[in-house]
């Protein structure tokens, strides 16, 4: 079959690669370069023990209460517009102790084979990934049991990986820059990492070599019905596919709209930058207190967070990446000599659903129109098992409970 995957993100190519693998004849077009927004200056982090959703209960004051403080991770940049209200509304009701739990559980179970199949796929795919887990230090006793609580659910939910208590002595053996103080860490030995711009161009590569056609600067404008299939407008002409596959990340929603469909999807922003000096990092390092991801490379240092909701276009601040530092500094002092310019500052747009749980499955009504997005907080994650997910939907194989949990139209995202 003739597929075209709409966006060359980790979700697109994951996608590409496992209908490649599964024997169709695949097209991905990109409007900029493939791997070149939110897949590209992310954390890295390959994590099925972060399967958390962020609609939890007390997660809207909690956002309130950021909206009040200018230096606060989460921030909200934008004028809220019809969508934007709509998704908040649906993220209200699913941060219930029981819509969480339901969201908490279809992560876990989406995440139970994320490390097998990101194994599979290195077989063919070069990448660079670490093998050194995922450590969390904490500065305060109540941040320490606050994550070992969300942990337990995690684990009861069916999270096998091993976390392991980690003391304030061993911690600064693991991570001499840590400054002192710590009341303890935990470290969850099973996680993993990689350098995303590596994992992108890893999928390119072998996407190439594999036959598939790759086409860049090239933005989709239109989906059509066509009677074989679908015509796919572009700036540079119309393609033509038996299926297409919606993977362009937080610009998927306006795309899907051409054809009548509209799906709850937010941009959720995020900024990082990746430096050669500041402290060493022996493993990457979560400091959840501040919201901050440390991810160490083969060259240079990322550090990432903040989460703003501030629309599609413009991008983070220096301002924003500042905060990052200043928060992170508590816990690397030698982050606080770090003067982040505007050109270093990298940002992405993390798309994201009002529950959490992506969008994985054909679109009702619309014969061979596939989405595959939605994956907020862990697309690099899910990125294989989202491939398979799609190549199987393809396929016409039976569509698992985990993948069915992921339909467009779960009552979880529908107001009514
Ligand atoms: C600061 C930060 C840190 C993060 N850390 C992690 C982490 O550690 N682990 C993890 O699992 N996840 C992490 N994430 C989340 C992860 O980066 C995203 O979930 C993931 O990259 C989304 O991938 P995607 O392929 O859906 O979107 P994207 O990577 O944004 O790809 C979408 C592609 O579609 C293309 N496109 C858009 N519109 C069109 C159009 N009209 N026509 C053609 N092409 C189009 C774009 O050019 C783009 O290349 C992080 C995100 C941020 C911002």
């Amino acid at each position: 079959m003739n597929i075209t995957v709409i966006g060359g993100g980790i979700i697109g190519l994951c996608s590409a690669y496992s209908l490649s693998k599964a024997g169709h004849e695949v097209t991905v077009i990109d409007s900029g370069t493939c791997g070149a927004g939110a897949s590209e200056g992310n954390a890295g982090w390959m994590v099925p023990a972060l399967s958390q959703p962020f609609n939890a209960p007390g997660a809207m004051s909690d956002a309130i209460k950021a909206m009040l403080h200018p230096d606060s991770a989460i921030r909200f940049q934008t004028l809220p517009n019809v969508d934007f209200l709509k998704w908040v509304a649906l993220f209200y009701r699913n941060s219930s102790q029981v819509n969480s739990a339901a969201a908490r559980q279809a992560l876990v179970a989406l995440n139970d084979q994320t490390i097998e199949l990101f194994d599979k796929l290195l077989l063919d795919v070069k990448v660079e990934v670490h093998n050194e887990g995922l450590l969390l230090p904490f500065r305060t006793q109540a941040g320490m049991e606050g994550f070992l609580a969300s942990h337990a659910q995690i684990q009861q939910a069916g999270y096998a990986g091993r976390a392991l208590n980690i003391t304030p002595e061993t911690l600064s053996t693991m991570e001499p820059d840590l400054a002192p103080g710590m009341v303890g860490g935990v470290h969850l030995v099973d996680e993993k990492s990689v350098r995303p711009e590596s994992f992108t161009a890893g999928l390119v590569t072998w996407l190439r070599s594999a036959g598939a056609r790759i086409l860049e600067n090239c933005t989709v404008r239109k989906l059509k019905k066509t009677p074989g299939g679908w015509s796919i407008e572009t700036d540079n002409g119309t393609q033509k596919a038996d299926q297409v596959v919606v993977a362009a990340g937080a610009a998927s929603a306006r795309i899907l709209r051409t054809t009548g469909v509209k799906l709850a999807l937010e941009p959720g922003r995020g900024c990082s930058i990746t430096v050669t000096d500041g402290p060493v990092l022996n493993r990457p390092v979560k400091l959840a207190d501040v919201r901050v991801a440390c991810t160490p490379f083969e060259t240079g240092t990322r550090f990432s967070g903040t989460f703003d909701f501030a629309g599609h276009t413009g991008s983070s601040s220096v301002g924003r990446m500042k905060s990052v530092l200043r928060h992170a500094s508590h816990y690397f002092p030698a982050l606080a000599d770090l003067e982040p310019t505007a050109t270093q500052v990298w940002s992405g747009l993390r798309p994201c659903t009002p529950d959490s749980v992506p969008y994985i499955g054909a679109v009702p009504d619309k014969p061979g129109l596939l989405v595959a997005t939605g994956h907020g907080t862990l697309g690099m994650t899910l990125g294989p098992v989202t491939g398979d997910a799609i190549a199987g939907i393809v396929g016409n194989e039976p569509i698992p409970p985990h993948i069915r949990a992921c339909a467009l139209d779960r009552p979880q995202v529908r107001l009514i």
